[in-house]
Formats: structure tokens, sequence, C-alpha cells
């Protein structure tokens, strides 16, 4: 029988392994990010941000609000997070989480069209802040699996999935 000779324990071991695959991403870019170094200045993160916008090919114009006290560390440990508005994107970010791969991170999201939505218009850090925390912060399968997994491999990688 070709099933029973799929359905082993090694067989299951790797299928356990492969399911988790978001649980290892998601672990591994945690550490690269807490490891990477920081943009000290805004001008060159508003540089990098431009920059990493061209090679992503984002022509449109995408916001960039950095919070200086780190406000949105207090809402489910966010570094960063992408928001759309109607048809524009906006990304907020931590002063302390101010690194490239982060950048990356919430650039490929606008360049998926993928981004938190609130109930109403967000525009400022605290906006960002109420939303979010009064999201039900399922991680829905898709962007456990696909959203999150793919941003973090191409903030690693550059590999565009
Ligand atoms: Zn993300």
């Amino acid at each position: 029988m070709k099933l029973k000779k799929l359905i082993n324990k090694r067989n299951i071991q790797r299928a356990i392994i492969l399911a988790c695959y978001p649980v290892w991403i998601t672990l591994i870019s945690q550490v690269v990010y807490a490891l990477s170094p920081k943009i000290n200045s805004i001008e060159k993160a508003r540089k990098i941000f431009e920059q990493e916008k061209i090679k992503l090919g984002i022509e449109q114009n995408v916001g960039l609000y950095v919070s200086f006290n780190n406000k949105l560390r207090e809402v489910k440990d966010l570094r960063g997070i992408s928001v759309k508005n109607n048809n524009d994107y906006f990304i907020y970010i931590n002063k302390c989480d101010l690194k490239k791969n982060i950048l990356q991170h919430e650039l490929y999201h606008v360049k998926k069209k993928e981004g938190f939505k609130g109930n109403t218009e967000i525009h400022t850090i605290d906006e960002v802040v109420k939303e979010v925390s009064q999201a039900k912060w399922k991680l829905p399968l898709k962007g456990m699996f696909i959203s999150e997994s793919r941003a973090n491999i191409y903030a690693l990688t550059g590999l565009k999935l």
C-alpha cells in the first residue's frame, strides 16, 4: 500500500516541522531583527526607506512615521506596522526598531498591498495604538503562513516570494 508507506513516523515528523515553518521563520527573524544595527538618524532612515521602495518597485507615496517614545511596543509588542487607509499606505515604526530589515519587512507588506486597517482612518501613532489594541488580533492563517513569513523571508534574504 502506497499510503501506508507514506504514513510513517519520519514523514509525520517532517509534516509537523513543515507545518511549523512560520514559527521557525518568526523566531529566526526576531533574533536577526534584534541583533541588527539601528539607523541612528531620521534622515538616513528616510534615505534607506526611499532606496528600498525603489528596489521593490513601489511607486506610490508611502508615509513613514517614527514613534520616538516607542509606543508601538506597548501594543502587542509591535516593532512596526504597515497601515492601509483607502489606497494609501503608511508605515509606523518605533525609534528603537528603526532598522533596515524592519523597514524592508514593512515595505514588503506594502508591495503585496497588505496593511492593517482600522475602523477609522489612522494618521497618528496614537491612533495606530488605539486601533490595534482594540482590534481582535487573531493572526489569520493567511497572515501567519503567507504574509508575515514572506515579509520576514524578504527582510532576511531579499527573496521576493
Ligand atoms: Zn509583518
